[in-house]
């Protein structure tokens, strides 16, 4: 893309209505404008960064066996009537009468409408075990949003269901989605702990929180130190197995980390007393089991082996990824701006013409443009006419991991210098250099779509 042809409407001032540095940022950076209290329009920069999150989370999920679809916004209340939850939910609930006085809301969540589409389809233990999701907008009408994306009332989340004929299948569903949810977020650049949770009105006993670490998280949580140090990293995950994804969420989930609902004071102060960690924490995702909870009010049954109708164990697992795009700028910005992870990033690399107009820079510029889309990358070439200082501000800005500037005086030693956002370090490199430097660093978070030099 061409910054002269894009639309990119970064604010030079600060924006008063920002609390906290990522709505700042986002807003500063032309990401999202605010239509309403808690709902955004996501402009075209904003919107890259929301669908990169959205393809990893639906890659892991399908890698974990689960299988994608699509349930509408709308919903008729006399489902939410059947699971009791319709009066239950309160006013977090939007509702709404259609031409013909009929009740609809919008939903806050699917469990109703999933329950209603596997009993309409769904009869014998030979279908099962399934596992269902879908990535959609929702609607809390929440008392305080606030925080940007982080708290909108219209948001966007995966919610999937599982179905399994009893609770030990259901168990492995649910470590499943431990496990998927960890390598989601790993790819994100984030480091997300599973901490144990509070099944509030969803109600379940199993659940737990996958919470971002940052000082504007508005969940109190309590940590063993050591628990930061795991990582699933490359190892090979069989999701068949119900043995391996049982002993990752062992391994998980052996150190104390709990929310504040969960906490115990004589179980944390067992830690010693050096790992012993209490701070804040973003939730960007919770998995529950809760069992015959809607299946068996909504007659969501099956024929077990012997010929027996069962009502199913089913569980649920969100993830939030409109407030993950929000959680990782908080997690990963400086003073200048954001510093995406290269596994999100909105454009690979930023390419920046220190002298527009001229016929080397220009040429070389288009050159890199070029042959970068060759390779599959994506490059933000800053063409605009513009000073230096404006452009590697907007650059600093917008935080794209790696920035090609190409100058004169470089083209004279026949170098363009590759600047990494985060360390801010510099290297002078011939164009085919950088070209397979970037190549190689972007194979290994999307290795199907860049070529090889
Ligand atoms: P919270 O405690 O933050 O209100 P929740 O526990 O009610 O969230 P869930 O029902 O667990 O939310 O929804 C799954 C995920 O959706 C959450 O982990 C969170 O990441 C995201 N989410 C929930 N509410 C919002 C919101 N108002 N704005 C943005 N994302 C949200
Ligand atoms: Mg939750």
């Amino acid at each position: 893309m061409r910054l002269s042809r894009y639309f990119l409407p970064v604010l030079k001032e600060e924006p008063s209505e920002a609390q906290i540095v990522s709505h700042r940022l986002m807003l500063r950076a032309g990401m999202i404008k605010q239509q309403a209290a808690g709902i955004y329009s996501w402009l075209p920069f904003g919107l890259k960064v929301l669908r990169r999150i959205e393809q990893i989370v639906h890659e892991e999920q399908i890698r974990a066996g689960h299988i994608p679809m699509l349930m509408p916004t709308l919903q008729p209340a006399d489902l939410w009537r059947e699971s009791k939850r319709y009066e239950a939910y309160g006013p977090e609930m939007l509702r709404v009468k259609d031409r013909h006085s009929r009740d609809l809301l919008y939903g806050p969540t699917n469990e109703e409408m999933i329950t209603d589409i596997f009993r309409a389809h769904v009869s014998t233990y030979k279908e099962l075990p399934l596992t269902l999701y879908h990535i959609q907008w929702k609607f809390r009408d929440e008392i305080r949003p606030r925080f940007g994306v982080m708290r909108g009332r219209e948001f966007y989340m995966k919610d999937g269901y599982n179905f399994d004929l009893d609770k030990d299948s259901a168990l492995h569903a649910y470590n499943r989605h431990f496990v998927s949810y960890l390598r989601t977020y790993e790819r994100l650049g984030l480091k997300a702990i599973p901490m144990r949770a509070d099944s509030g009105p969803i109600g379940g006993d199993n659940t737990h929180e996958f919470l971002v670490l940052a000082d504007t998280g508005e969940s109190e949580v309590y940590y063993d130190r050591a628990v930061t140090d795991i990582q699933l990293g490359t190892r090979q995950i069989d999701y068949e197995s119900q043995a391996q994804c049982q002993s990752i969420v062992s391994e998980f989930t052996s150190l104390y980390a709990r929310t504040d609902e969960t906490h115990s004071v004589s179980e944390f102060s067992a830690i010693p007393m050096e790992r012993q960690q209490r701070a804040r924490g973003i939730e960007v995702g919770q998995i529950f089991y809760f069992g015959t909870k809607y299946s068996e009010p909504m007659g969501a049954v099956v024929q077990n082996a012997n010929g027996q109708a069962v009502p199913v164990h089913m569980g649920s697992h969100g993830i939030g990824v409109s407030r993950l795009v929000g959680a990782i700028i908080e997690a990963s910005h400086d003073e200048k701006g954001i510093i995406w992870p290269e596994g999100v990033t909105p454009f690979h690399c930023g390419i920046v013409n220190l002298k527009q107009g001229d016929d080397a820079t220009d040429k070389t510029c288009n050159w890199i443009y070029a042959r970068s889309r060759q390779f599959g990358l994506e490059p933000l070439y800053d063409d605009r006419q513009e000073r230096a200082g404006a452009k590697f501000a907007t650059s600093d800005l917008i935080g794209l991991p790696w920035c090609i500037t190409v100058s004169p005086r470089g083209l004279n030693s026949g170098v363009v210098e590759l600047t990494c956002r985060k360390t801010s370090n510099r290297e002078n490199l011939s164009v085919d250099a950088v070209i397979e430097r970037l190549s190689r660093i972007y194979r290994a978070h999307i290795p199907s779509q860049i070529a090889t030099a």
